[in-house]
């Protein structure tokens, strides 16, 4: 499968690798906007938000925001907050398509997101 995220999880391209377990892989984002950035990726390949089923995925998802809380608190900006991005599909965002989430810290963010 040509996708980005899963050759990183397979050894096949360098990343900057943060955190990993059974399931989940955290490595640095290689463009930040944010003096933390990281990429929280399944080791399962799923495309979109919208390919999340509720049959198996619903754990791995909430295994995503546990390890970028964990991340949070390892970076030590847990208690001064953070910001969490899932971008979906084209509008949303979203350039590479295997779901991970984006973990931010390090300075005040502004809302609404651009
Ligand atoms: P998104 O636009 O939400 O799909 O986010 C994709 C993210 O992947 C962007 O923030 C990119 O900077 C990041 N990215 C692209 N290629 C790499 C790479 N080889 N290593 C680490 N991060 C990457």
């Amino acid at each position: 499968m040509d996708c980005l995220f899963c050759k990183i999880i397979d050894r096949e391209i360098p990343a900057d690798i943060v955190y990993e377990d059974d399931e989940v892989l955290a490595f640095n984002d290689i463009n930040p906007q944010a003096p933390t950035h990281m990429l929280i990726v399944p080791k399962r390949h799923i495309a979109t938000l919208n390919d999340i089923e509720e049959d198996g995925d619903l754990a791995l998802v909430g295994r995503l925001q546990y390890t970028a809380a964990r991340l949070a608190e390892r970076e030590g900006f847990a208690e001064d907050g953070y910001r969490v991005v899932m971008n979906c599909n084209d509008q949303g965002g979203q350039t590479v398509y295997h779901i991970h989430m984006h973990l931010m810290g390090g300075r005040r963010f502004t809302w609404p997101a651009g």
